[in-house]
């Protein structure tokens, strides 16, 4: 899958339905996502650059698109599922050092393309996929994306005809003032592949109006694609929709007839379709304050957005969320900014900028009762919260904020002690929790044992818990090998719930998260 004429048309939820539809045929599909950029991964980016960085189970810090694979295929992705400019030549460098290519000039083809090639095949041989999707980030045309073009044409013609179809995804303009429809961005793009030897098999053309099967003609033609493969991407209300507007374009058709495919089963999309009947028709409204200091974007929050929207369906709600900039929270303001919502939830971030306005959010859930979800630094503001107000330790801070505090109530990792380097340094990944019985958490998951991922570099300070615990903040989820508090409830209170993981990696649209549906739930009930 590639993507013309601009960025943001919305490739990954292509790729994620497409994913779905193909399950739906039978088949075992993944997606994977190389990123043309130099980091080696999204993990040093700040989210305004590109969104939320998204966790994997193996503790891959990776592009947001993951997310969308997940939510919408249900499977596990990993650190090969996410490959960035930056990885490829990491290891091509370190092959040229360790002297693998002796005596010979090391270069973009053939040892770049190799390399890309070598990534992209490399899930077909760890896992037992039937199909795999590549999306190539970026826009055909950018200097970036030039070696992955070449490696995906070279891979093309290695693996034969019928084992690869090309999607490309472009743009279809609506210009107002003369009321028309414009194909020529989507001519050039195409033209901009067939200069680097690539035909698209698919065309999928974001608008915002109906194509008519005139435009269609005119794509098929301009561009070589036969016109059962122009297929219109409209805009539409909720991406979980897209699935079902590819389905009656015939997206699956088109691709497993490119591949030789018979569907393996009658497509199934039921419980897909039942769960966009609930999100459209939910009549109860509950209205969340989310604060967190990357507001602006709201990809910053992507996983937490849609993990919300899951936890409503479940609950026949709609979910509507403020993002509310934690630098404007002040005490002289606190009531005005957050009352009238039905739930608190305080976000993960990084650094003190805005912490003390996330810290007031939490005071006013504890003190007025509003339903709360603190997530990683959420939970560490709850903490601090908690000691400032409830224990009187009035300096309470986190050491990563301060190192002057008396009362370093969240503090740095023993294992975090040595670390210098930033990228991919972090505590990272799948870790175990068992939760304490009768707890929020517990009723919510309705199991002892869990998995939740994390990314984080500090932690609950166990010195203090005892004294936590005796005056009414618990911990209800430990790390059973290392000790660590992963949750902290305080049980004399309508929902509150601090989590040091991250729960909103792990919700889907078939299964959504435990946590989240229990918030909304004591959301809905704290509301009666
Ligand atoms: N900054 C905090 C830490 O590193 C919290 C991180 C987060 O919210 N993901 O521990």
């Amino acid at each position: 899958m590639t993507g013309g004429v601009t960025s943001s048309l919305g490739k990954g939820i292509i790729s994620a339905s497409l994913g779905r539809l193909l399950q739906a045929c039978g088949f075992k599909v993944t997606i994977q996502k190389l990123d043309p950029y130099i980091n080696i991964d999204p993990g040093t980016l700040n989210p305004y650059e590109h969104g939320e960085c998204y966790v994997t189970d193996d503790g891959a810090e990776t592009d947001l698109d993951l997310g969308h694979y997940e939510r919408f295929l249900d499977i596990q992705t990993s650190q090969a599922n996410n490959v960035t400019t930056g990885r490829i030549y990491q290891s091509v460098i370190d092959k040229e050092r360790r002297g693998d290519y002796l005596g010979k000039t090391v270069q973009i083809i053939p040892h770049i393309t190799d390399e890309i090639k070598r990534r992209i095949t490399l899930l077909g041989k760890k896992g037992d996929y039937d199909v795999i999707i590549t999306e190539i980030g970026g826009t055909a045309g950018d200097i970036e994306s030039l070696p992955f073009i070449e490696a995906v044409r070279q891979l093309r013609w290695d693996l034969g005809p019928d084992n690869t179809a090309l999607i490309h995804l472009t743009l279809v303009p609506f210009l107002a003032a003369s009321g028309e429809l414009k194909t020529k961005p989507t001519q050039h793009s195409v033209k901009i592949l067939l200069e680097n030897g690539l035909q698209p098999d698919v065309l999928v053309l974001r608008t915002e109006h109906e194509l008519t099967k005139d435009i269609r003609k005119k794509v098929s033609l301009f561009c070589n694609v036969q016109l059962e493969a122009v297929i219109q991407s409209i805009d539409v209300s909720t991406i979980y929709e897209v699935p079902l507007l590819m389905k009656e374009e015939n997206l699956d058709k088109t691709i497993l007839h490119r591949l030789n495919l018979e569907p393996k089963q009658n497509l199934e999309l039921k419980p897909w379709r039942n769960f966009v009947s609930k999100l459209k028709s939910a009549k109860t409204v509950v209205e969340i304050a989310l604060v967190g200091k990357y507001v602006e974007l709201h990809d910053s929050y992507k996983s937490i957005m849609e993990s919300l929207i899951q936890a409503g369906v479940v609950n026949d709600t709609r979910v509507i969320v403020h993002c509310l900039h934690s630098e404007m929270i002040a005490a002289e303001n606190i009531k005005e900014e957050l009352s009238g919502y039905d739930g608190i939830i305080v976000a993960p971030g990084f650094g003190d900028r805005g912490i003390e306005g996330k810290i007031l959010a939490v005071q006013y859930a504890r003190e007025n009762k509003v339903p709360f979800l603190g997530i990683c630094l959420g939970l560490q503001c709850a903490v601090i919260e908690f000691a400032r107000n409830v224990l009187g330790y009035k300096d309470a801070h986190s050491t990563e904020m301060t190192n002057m505090t008396k009362h370093p109530v969240i503090d740095l990792m023993e294992e975090q002690k040595g670390v210098t380097e930033k990228g991919g340094t972090m505590r990272l990944g799948g870790y175990p929790c068992d939760l304490v019985e009768n707890s929020i958490s517990y009723k919510a998951y309705k199991e002892k044992n869990i998995r939740e991922r994390h990314r984080h570099r500090y932690e609950f300070n166990n010195d203090y818990l005892e004294e936590f615990e005796k005056k009414g903040m618990v911990a209800a989820g430990i790390n059973p090998e290392s000790g660590l508090v992963e949750i902290m409830e305080q049980p004399d209170h309508p929902w509150f719930v601090g989590t040091q993981f991250h729960p909103e990696y792990r919700s889907t649209v078939l299964n959504p998260h435990p946590l989240f549906v229990s918030f909304i739930e004591g959301v809905l009930k704290n509301k009666k």
